[in-house]
């Protein structure tokens, strides 16, 4: 204990210094692929105490002191010692050129995994072997959700190669993807501990087993490193062997030897082709290179930054350093730092060691009270490495473009055992043969290979063509490896990858280069061409199937099952479509993904559901009973705006599931345009499936305004492509984007990627005495304009834009929530993201028209839903009733909830009277729905749809059991992510049984509400090992007396100190998938 009252930097640092895990560690030895950048410790900023940076052991010390903050970051950060530029070539020799039998893999194949469609807008093929997969092309939104519907296990996925020009559209599903194979990884791992686990138990040894691969490799055109350094302060996972390769050195055309592939391993070789629309500026001199200057990447020739101070090469450093930040650090939340009181974040969470060596929290003056205060020393927790890069290099759109020749290695021919036993070679000297060792016998007749091992075989292969742009046509026809016959010969296949603005199949050169190549097969992967049809079946069968139930709140949604317009020369890419490469070759239809036919689906409504569509049928009559519609009318007559369209496009909390999509839910008020609630990955691609792509370009002229409750990033990472359509096709109308400044710093850093038209955009942003983010229960009223009026505001007040108001809730760090009073109607729209009951926003709310509440969690899970920090359907109700909220609508389900959750407490129809009610005349009823992804219901029919619910329900609950029974005893069919949401389930409803006894046991509620479920933090003392301060707490006999009447104020469960307006981190699915890293993490970094 004595070391622990002890503080001194010796200990600060060691509680920083920390080793990479020995998982990753063995992975890096034992993988042939080896661009990896290095675990970096920290960077610091001034709200850092140690003034040195520590790198993997070593330190350096960090001179500058000046007050910039930005400026000081980036001297930090430039301060690390280099590791060379990450290339795309593989350093390993273990690599052969010639596949031996023990690399050798049973099968291999190339799938088209995704084609454009609206819940798809970009195409990739993965790259099948038994042992490992690839992905190449768009990894755009959606892709996650597509390989989920279509049972693509990711688990071997450790390669991923974008195509094209990096944007939003080739890379805006990485973030989601990246997250979903880390924690189907972390999951495997935890199963197999646990097998050990129990085996170790019975006595029994271990199983041997293959290692699990954890490391991921991504490679793509300039802008990747900016791109996903930019969601720095929305993603974080710990311990993945990360490397993100950004190609930007020159074309292999200028090697010596084409032959050598840019990257290889034991499997496979690829060759990336960069096609530039400005080939002499993206390369400049074009002079001839050798092979090692691509290993030493020659990225310090082209300046990409407008950072005078900076060269190009200080920058990409910068950036890797972001990246490595968010996935390889070993920072813990859980470490408390040694600081004067007069560097503290303003916001942070203060701890302080008292005369008797115990820790207690600071409660007296800080910097920024206007108090004085006595500079002590105290400890706060550290921000999280990536989150410290406050501000990015600036960069530009990159007008380069990549296409890849991918081909598997050639394979030795076969051993002629025969021909071998006939000359007399015993056996003993057959795998010298199969070596290539030539062999002499005791006769001395000399046997060489080749008389008895057949000609070895050209691996085959394929390559993957993105061309964007037409100005990008002569720099692909100029390269050399099209004419090279060596690196041609066993390419079978060119996928062929189109952009919105430019199909290279229609292009007349391109054709004529196509039909110059008659021996491979052109598969046509463009919008143009491949139809919209729906790439997530199963929830489109359920919409289809609500359509027969309820058609006016359920519209039948876009799609087109018809291959479009023909062309000229090529086959239309379809999901499924496989070429196969070993051992078999060529093109196989069988496991073709057949579109999803809405004939087959009302076949199944008629046969299977018979009493759900009568059901459906009164319901109908009902409605359309004028007695009924009167009374609706009476009962509503005080609303207005009763046309007022409400569209869900996303309903879903963390990850997308295959019947959410994540949170986004659009509003149309009649006169007043159109406002965008949250906008998760891919609501473009929703908005466009419900509207079509054209109705969808009508809405984002029509959007007014995009509010962003909180920088989870499954509220937020739809933005990107949502804007930029936004600004191509509106070219003089504003939009207000309503977030903290934390989000508008991430649209400025990603803007430099591809314009998202920020100069017609208002920051509607918290200013003025907007209280503190951390006075969760009240309410902070922040007027909507940040700046005097301008002609941009007189513009929106022109147009009727509503007030905005808007209160912090308890969420994370800085979340929000908000309500919208419109102009003359008085129409009042409260909206809450995700968070606990707020009585602040409650009061801000008061006799809101409409009320969209989250709900993340049934009744039952009470408990999750105070430690995830959201709400349960009742909690959500509650609120309605303070409020007085005329109508709810409940969203953002766990994706526990695929379906509809359980019974909504509150009877339907069921007249709640507010507080202020006092005569029983002014009662008002209160109408609740739950929110579907691709609903639509206006203001004044709450009432009409509440009749279909039963129906709904009915038809939810008959499909479930349907599945349940087909899918008995067929485990062998599902695919990895279907077995582990089986499992899920199944942990699931046990979690439920026992929180029911737990409850029968006497656990009451109120009992529950006071206990904290987060861990406590952690100290460090000098040897280094960590103990909880709860534990300290304890064991030193100190327990605040506040701790059982405020246990969430007293136990440090807060989010984690950031420097000024930097957002927490986010752990994106983490209750979902995670389970077991919530034991390890408090509970304020795992939630969404
Ligand atoms: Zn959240």
């Amino acid at each position: 204990m004595n070391r622990l009252r002890q503080p001194s930097r010796l200990k600060i640092a060691t509680t920083l210094i920390k080793k990479p895990s020995k998982v990753s560690r063995a992975q890096l030895a034992s993988r042939t692929t080896k661009t990896r950048f290095p675990p970096l410790i920290g960077i610091l900023t001034r709200h850092h105490i140690p003034k040195r940076l520590l790198l993997d052991g070593s330190s350096v010390w960090f001179p500058y002191a000046g007050r910039s903050p930005r400026g000081r970051t980036l001297r930090a950060v430039l301060n690390i010692p280099r590791q060379p530029n990450p290339t795309l070539r593989s350093a390993s020799a273990n690599v052969t050129s010639i596949s031996d039998n023990s690399a050798r893999s049973m099968s291999s194949w190339a799938q088209v995994v995704t084609t454009p469609t609206a819940d798809t807008p970009g195409a990739c093929v993965l790259l099948h072997f038994d042992q490992r997969r690839y992905l190449f092309g768009r990894i755009a939104e959606g892709t996650q959700r597509a390989m989920v519907q279509r049972k693509v296990a990711v688990a071997k996925l450790h390669n991923i190669f974008v195509t094209g020009t990096v944007d939003w559209s080739t890379t805006g599903g990485l973030p989601g993807l990246m997250l979903t194979l880390a924690d189907v990884v972390a999951g495997m791992k935890a199963a197999r501990a646990e097998d050990a686990a129990a085996r170790e138990a019975k006595g029994l040894k271990a199983k041997e087993r293959d290692q699990i691969e954890d490391d991921l490799h991504i490679y793509g055109g300039k802008n990747l490193l900016h791109s996903l350094a930019t969601t720095r302060r929305f993603i974080f996972r710990k311990g993945i062997p990360l490397s993100l390769n950004e190609i930007r050195t020159d074309s292999p055309c200028q090697r010596n030897d084409r032959a050598l592939p840019d990257f290889e391993d034991e499997l496979v070789r690829v060759w990336h082709l960069p096609v530039s629309s400005n080939p002499s500026a993206s390369r400049p001199g074009s002079r001839k290179r050798k092979h090692g200057d691509l290993e030493k990447g020659n990225d310090a020739e082209t300046p990409e930054t407008d950072n005078s101070e900076l060269s190009d090469a200080d920058a990409q450093h910068i950036r890797q350093a972001a990246v490595a930040g968010m996935f390889s650090s070993t920072w813990s939340l859980d470490t408390l730092h040694e600081m004067n009181l007069r560097d503290v974040d303003p916001t942070a969470k203060i701890f302080f060691r008292s005369d008797s060596g115990m820790i207690e929290e600071y409660k007296g003056p800080r910097p920024g009270s206007g108090k004085e205060f006595a500079d002590i020393r105290v400890l706060v927790r550290s921000p999280w490495p990536a989150a410290k890069i406050e501000t990015l290099p600036d960069t530009k759109p990159s007008n380069e473009s990549l296409c890849y020749i991918v081909k598997c290695h050639p394979r030795r021919g076969k051993f002629k055992a025969d021909v071998a036993v006939a000359l007399g070679v015993p056996k003993t000297e057959f795998k010298k043969l199969t070596n290539g060792e030539v062999i002499t016998l005791d006769n001395g007749a000399v046997v060489t290979p080749d008389m008895v091992v057949e000609a070895s075989v050209d691996g085959r292969g394929f390559a993957v063509v993105d061309i964007p742009a037409e100005d990008m046509v002569d720099d692909f026809l100029a390269r050399p490896e099209w004419s090279d016959p060596a690196l041609m010969n066993g390419v079978d296949v060119m996928y062929w990858l189109s952009s919105e603005n430019f199909s290279a199949y229609r292009h007349e050169r391109l054709v004529e280069f196509m039909k110059q190549h008659p021996s491979v097969q052109h598969v046509l992967l463009g919008q143009d061409v491949c139809p919209n049809q729906w790439a997530l079946q199963d929830p489109a069968d359920k919409t289809i199937k609500m359509n027969f139930i309820d058609p006016e709140r359920f519209p039948l949604l876009k799609f087109d099952n018809r291959p479009l317009a023909p062309v000229d020369v090529g086959d239309i890419g379809a999901p499924g479509a496989r070429v196969n490469l070993h051992p078999k070759q060529g093109y196989t239809s069988e496991f073709l993904v057949p579109p999803l036919d809405p004939a087959n689906t009302l076949k199944a409504m008629i046969g299977d559901h018979r009493d759900v569509l009568e059901m459906a049928n009164e319901a109908r009559q009902k409605v359309s009973d004028p007695s009924f519609l009167a009374e609706v009318q009476q009962s509503q007559k005080d609303i207005p705006d009763l046309d007022t369209e409400i569209i869900p496009l996303g309903t879903g909390s963390a990850l997308p599931s295959k019947y959410r999509n994540v949170s986004a839910t659009l509003i149309r008020v009649p006169g007043h345009g159109s406002y965008l609630f949250d906008c998760g990955e891919n609501t473009l691609g929703q908005l466009r499936r419900f509207y079509g792509s054209e109705g969808a370009d009508d809405v984002l002229k029509d959007l007014r305004a995009l509010y962003i409750s909180h920088l989870h990033a499954d509220h937020h990472f739809g933005t990107a492509s949502l804007m930029a359509r936004w600004n191509k096709v509106t070219t003089d109308t504003y939009l207000g984007v309503i977030a903290v400044d934390g989000f508008h710093r991430w649209l400025r850093e990603y803007d430099g990627v591809e314009p998202l038209g920020l100069d017609r955009v208002i920051r509607i942003t918290p200013h003025g005495s907007a209280g503190s983010p951390r006075a969760e229960q009240t309410a902070a009223v922040f007027w909507n304009y940040p700046e005097t009026l301008n002609e941009k505001d007189l513009k929106l007040q022109g147009m009727g834009f509503p007030k905005v108001e808007i209160c912090w809730v308890d969420h994370c760090l800085y979340a929000t929530a908000i309500v919208m009073t419109f102009p003359h109607s008085g129409l009042k729209i409260a909206y809450s993201g995700d968070c606990r009951p707020s009585k602040g926003f409650a009061a801000l709310g008061k006799g809101a028209h409409l009320l969209l509440h989250e709900c993340t969690f049934e009744d039952d899970l009470y408990g999750d839903a105070i430690a995830k920090k959201h709400s349960t359907i009742s909690e959500a109700l509650a609120v309605g009733r303070d409020m007085g909220a005329r109508r709810i609508l409940l969203t953002h389900f766990s994706q526990r909830y695929p379906k509809l959750p359980a019974p909504i407490g509150v009877e339907s129809g069921s007249s709640e009277p507010s507080a202020n009610d006092d005569k029983p005349e002014d009662k008002k009823d209160t109408s609740v729905l739950y929110a579907f992804d691709h609903m639509h219901v206006k203001l004044g029919e709450f009432k009409q749809a509440e009749q279909f619910i039963s129906a709904i329900k009915k038809l939810l609950e008959d499909e479930e059991k349907l599945k349940e029974a087909e899918k008995d005893g067929d485990d062998e069919e599902l695919g990895e992510v279907e077995l582990a949401e089986k499992a899920k389930k199944a942990a699931e409803q046990q979690k439920k049984k026992a929180e029911k006894q737990k409850k029968k046991a006497g656990h009451n509620r109120h009992t529950q509400k006071k206990k904290g479920t987060a861990k406590a933090p952690e100290v460090t003392n000098e040897a280094g090992d960590v103990k909880s301060l709860e534990g300290v707490e304890k064991q030193e006999g100190v327990k605040s007396s506040e701790d059982a009447e405020k246990p969430e104020e007293a136990k440090p469960q807060e989010p984690v100190e950031q420097p000024e307006g930097v957002e927490k981190p986010e752990v994106n699915n983490a209750e979902e998938t995670k389970p077991q890293e919530e034991a390890k993490e408090p509970q304020d970094v795992v939630m969404t």
